[in-house]
């Protein structure tokens, strides 16, 4: 063994205290820290600005870990975001318990590659905590559930056993004989996100296979009318992709009248619920998620609202014969599928990490109970953050905030540009992220962390108010 290499082994236990130390202070100083990171940029007075890093070579000679933690912490840590903390409220972003960081650590101490029979452990653990994802979002236990690496993988891989069904209606195998033994196919959507497209042209069904479905009069929710009629308008099976919570606007499609249209035309209907379905813990908000069951594919995302680390999400599905169709890895080793197939069988990916065991622990130390916290904590910090800014004449809402989205523009001139840098100057305090809504040029503040309060909003609203002023 390399001599440091050996060293390092026999200083494991001081190491990973050096380790602890890091993540420490990483976690202590989130609060303090800039939300993102700013280049200093050049000014005629100022000092010189640092230089972008130059990418280092690779190491030819060993120096330890201890030596790569120092290197890590003096050039890498200090450009990285306080992603996991309360006031980073781009994209839809979320944190990591204390529980699911500890699950997480453990994962890559246990390195385990649960997707086999043959060496169990793994894949039981993940399919107890699939049961109680499954309780938590109030599923029947037709669904069956797998995890994938986030909500675009969960989309595609529920589109694929999509796919696949279409080919049993039309009495043809897409996982045998390809897309093309299709035909055109008909994706139809109200305002789907943009990883449904992806998944469309990675399925080899092609982004034009999406057929807009007009939406309600100034909502992002499809016009169950105007559903009927498209799904008429051609004959055959088609997809129906039904949007659980739109990141705008956080809209949500009336699932109920949607799997109403049943018995009068042939579709699958794939729920994308990547956030929305946490609205199901929340008996104010439940009536949202209402319906998700119906479902025959679903995708939510557990490192938004389940505050998980990346990456990690839950694909469910009525049909996991269909699944192992696409999906199956078979080779004499592996064995038949029977009725329970292995993980290997089921996603895209064959190895994959025990991502199961954060959830586990988050769920297994807080409960229902604890998550319900903090979805309805997030949504109340929302509704805080909404109710500051629209009664500040600088700024407007574009939407009612539903949920844990709060979706704003200036009341004068919103420029992208001048959006892009109000919400740079904010930044240190507050990251939100630009967006266009109806034709206008906004920005979002979406509520998905765990640490997040009502202290953190009034941050957030101060810091918004002042760089709108700056950037006047
Ligand atoms: C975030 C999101 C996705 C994509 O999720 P990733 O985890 O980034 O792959 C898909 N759909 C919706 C509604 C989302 O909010």
């Amino acid at each position: 063994m390399d001599r440091t290499l050996a060293a390092d082994l026999d200083r494991l236990p001081e190491l990973l205290d050096a380790t602890r130390r890091a993540a420490v202070d990483a976690l202590a100083t989130l609060d303090a820290r800039p939300v993102v990171p700013t280049a200093p940029t050049p000014t005629p007075l100022g000092p010189e600005p640092h230089p972008e890093p130059v990418p280092e070579p690779l190491p030819e000679r060993a120096s330890g870990a201890v030596a790569a933690l120092a290197a890590f912490q003096d050039r890498w840590a200090p450009r990285l975001s306080a992603s996991a903390g309360p006031r980073y409220l781009g994209f839809v972003t979320g944190g990591a318990t204390p529980a699911a960081l500890a699950g997480d650590w453990l994962t890559a101490v246990h390195d385990q590659n649960s997707n086999s029979s043959l060496d169990g452990g793994g894949q039981d653990l993940e399919r107890e905590t699939v049961g109680w994802l499954r309780e938590l979002f109030g599923l029947s236990t037709a669904h069956a559930g797998t995890f994938v690496s986030g909500a675009t993988m969960s989309n595609t891989t529920g589109l694929a056993i999509a796919r696949e069904w279409l080919g049993e209606r039309l009495g043809v195998s897409p996982s045998e004989d390809g897309a093309a033994a299709l035909g055109p196919v008909r994706v139809l959507s109200g305002a789907p996100h943009s990883s449904i497209a992806k998944a469309l042209s990675v399925l080899g069904l092609g982004r034009a296979a999406l057929v807009p479905v007009p939406t309600l009069p100034g909502r992002e929710a499809v016009d169950p009318a105007a559903l009927d009629r498209a799904l008429a308008d051609a004959p055959g099976p088609a997809v129906v992709v039904a949007n659980a919570g739109t990141v705008n606007t956080v809209d949500f499609d009336d699932l109920p009248a949607i799997a109403a249209l049943r018995p009068r035309h042939d579709f699958w209907l794939h729920t994308d619920a990547a956030f929305g379905a946490f609205a199901a813990l929340s008996p104010d908000h439940a009536h949202l998620a209402a319906g998700l069951d119906a479902s025959d594919s679903l995708c939510v995302d557990l490192h938004k609202w389940l505050n998980v680390p990346y990456d990690s999400a839950v694909q469910f599905t009525r049909r996991r014969d269909l699944q192992a169709r696409v999906f199956q890895n078979s080779a004499a080793y592996l064995g038949p599928l029977g009725d329970q197939p292995d993980l290997v069988h089921l996603t895209p990916e064959n190895s994959h990490r025990l991502r199961a065991l954060a959830v586990w622990f988050t769920l297994r130390a807080y409960g229902r109970q604890g998550h319900r916290e903090i979805v309805e904590r997030d949504i109340a910090c929302a509704r805080d953050l909404g109710d500051r800014l629209s009664a500040d004449p600088a700024f407007r809402l574009l939407a009612p905030v539903r949920l844990n989205v709060v979706c704003f523009t200036l009341a004068a001139g919103p420029s992208p540009d001048r959006l892009a840098a109000l919400a740079r100057a904010a930044s240190a305090e507050v990251f939100v992220t630009p967006t266009r809504y109806g034709g206008t040029p906004a920005l979002r503040a979406a509520f998905s962390n765990w640490r997040t309060t009502h202290a953190d909003v009034r941050r957030a609203a101060e810091a918004l108010r002042r760089a709108a002023r700056e950037t006047a």
